[in-house]
């Protein structure tokens, strides 16, 4: 008999550890509480408009542990078509200055250093940093799992990366502007307004366009919702077993050890291993009543700030709308979009360069913006209602501003909110990549498991600040590699 292993939740994380669990020969079954599987990897369909919540970029679309794994799970395969834009993203502030990322590096100092001749030294060398993230390799193995031959190996390879590291780990984006010192003054709000004014890690922005500028991190045809689909044929074609509208409301644990979970229903489901890839607060203090809670745990889940929850307006257009920039941001201040102020400003993402989010001849179009979760906790009926319209009136009126006389083409508006979320994958306070990668948690990642208690293991965003779906897919497979380990069984991946 085959030991069974149960997944709790259906994100990427969930579907990764069921491939692997059931890849490897083990008796798998994952419960989750929505009706479709891929968590905050969606996307939902309006009259034949398909808007899409998740995937901007994914890391690991050429080469690299993340492509691997990519191609274990079906995520990637012969028919999949990757787009790598050029422009990153196009920034306006209020007087409509504009400001532009590109993917490449060269192409982008190029462009910096003609806006900011007296710069040239500080934009180089800003752009010699970022370079060095081409030698970032994420480990293919769990931590566990590394002999220290796997981290002398690397070390030839990585020592410009660990220079950085010593040098900027612990800095927030804004230490790292101060110590460039920049001269140029639209170089400087831009950055600032962009990365600067927020508690976000210097490491996390010198390492986000390495990934681009190597071309590995590129935008997968057909958006998230296919993507998760994908991987769910691949886990039933293993033979893994799903079962949907099924929550969890408690991890069983006898003498220390995991033996299964109970469902809201009052139903029992017995098991060998529990790996949870659902939300990380509700799995450890509440699924597992806060009994296993090691220092660390404790301090990040009270301490480390959370992304802040968005707002997604989508827009489906009755006519082609084309862009040259996947993404634009309008940084300016003083915005107001239903009772939300604006203080990172919105972006809209143009879904023109991928035919298959709207019918022939139309285009889907989604604007996001930041909004507090405080402002949402305990926003109910009418009221709820009420600022979901007031928002639609407020971001048509910006999307015309950055696409005049739209406003004429807009035949359906649709607004998430952060409750939105919460509603269908559990995500705390809405934190929809969970931990903020700050200068305090940027080199930090969180155990897969707890202290004192066995044949349990985590799975998911939670475990590295910052998250998305490399790491949560990592990590499901990461869970399996240890439950292989500890049966004593050669881990395989490529059936
Ligand atoms: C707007 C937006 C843009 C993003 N852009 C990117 C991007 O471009 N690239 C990138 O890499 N990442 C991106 N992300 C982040 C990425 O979507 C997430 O980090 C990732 O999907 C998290 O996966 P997960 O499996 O860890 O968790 P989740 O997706 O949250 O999955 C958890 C699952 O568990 C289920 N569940 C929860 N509680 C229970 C319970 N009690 N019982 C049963 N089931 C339960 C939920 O329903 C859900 O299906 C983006 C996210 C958003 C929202």
């Amino acid at each position: 008999m085959s030991k069974k292993v149960v997944i709790i939740g259906a994100g990427v994380a969930g579907l990764s550890a069921g491939i692997y669990a059931a890849m490897n020969g083990f008796d798998t079954e994952i419960l989750e509480m929505h009706t479709i599987a891929g968590g905050q990897c969606t996307a939902w369909e309006r009259k034949n408009y398909r808007f899409d919540y998740c995937l901007h970029w994914l890391v690991g679309t050429s080469k690299g542990a993340f492509h691997d794994i990519w191609k274990e799970t079906n995520v990637l395969n012969d028919e999949t078509v990757i787009i790598d834009h050029e422009i990153h993203s196009r920034i306006f502030d209020q007087d409509r200055n504009e400001f532009i990322i590109y993917s490449n590096i060269d192409r982008w100092e190029k462009y910096l250093i003609e806006m900011a001749p007296e710069d040239e030294e500080r934009i180089q060398k800003m752009c010699r940093d970022m370079r060095k993230s081409a030698l970032l390799q994420p480990f293919a193995l769990p931590p566990e799992l590394r002999n220290p031959l796997d981290y002398i190996r690397l070390l030839p390879v990585m020592w410009p990366i660990f220079k950085l590291v010593r040098k900027f780990g612990r800095k927030s984006c804004k230490e790292y502007f101060d110590t460039l010192q920049f001269k140029n003054q639209k170089l400087t709000r831009f950055l600032n307004a962009l990365y600067g004014e927020r508690n976000f890690s210097a490491l996390a922005f010198i390492f986000m366009l390495g990934f681009f500028n190597q071309k590995n991190a590129g935008y997968i045809k057909g958006g998230s919702f296919p993507l998760a689909q994908r991987m769910l044929e691949k886990y039933k074609k293993l033979g893994g077993k799903i079962t949907f509208k099924k929550t969890v409301e408690k991890i069983t644990v006898e003498q220390n050890t995991v033996k299964g979970v109970q469902l809201t229903d009052g139903s029992l489901v017995q098991a060998d291993y529990v790996i949870s890839a659902a939300d990380g607060f509700h799995t450890i203090y509440k699924m597992l009543g806060g009994k296993y809670v090691s220092k660390k745990v404790d301090h990040a889940y009270k301490n480390w700030e959370l992304f802040t929850p968005i707002v997604q307006v989508s827009f489906g257009i009755d006519k082609v709308i084309q862009a040259d920039s996947p993404i634009l941001v309008n940084i300016a201040k003083g915005m107001h979009i239903g009772m939300t102020e604006l203080e990172n400003g919105y972006s809209v993402m143009n879904y023109a360069y991928d035919d298959t989010m709207a019918p022939a001849g139309k285009t889907s179009i989604v604007m996001r913006f930041d909004s507090p979760w405080k402002m949402w906790e305990k926003l109910e009926g009418e009221h709820y209602e009420n600022e979901k319209e007031q928002i639609a009136r407020d971001a048509k009126i910006y999307l015309e501003q950055e696409f005049p006389g739209i406003g004429a083409f807009i035949e359906v508006v649709d607004v998430a909110t952060p409750k939105t979320g919460v509603k269908y994958t559990g995500v705390k306070d809405g934190a929809y990549e969970g931990f903020m990668p700050t200068k305090e948690n940027m080199m930090d990642a969180l155990d897969m498991q707890l202290p004192g208690l066995k044949n349990f293991y985590m799975a998911g965003q939670w475990l590295f600040p910052g998250g998305g779906l490399p790491p949560s897919a990592q990590t499901g497979k990461w869970a399996v590699q240890l439950i292989c380990k500890k049966e004593k069984k050669s881990f395989v991946s490529d059936r």
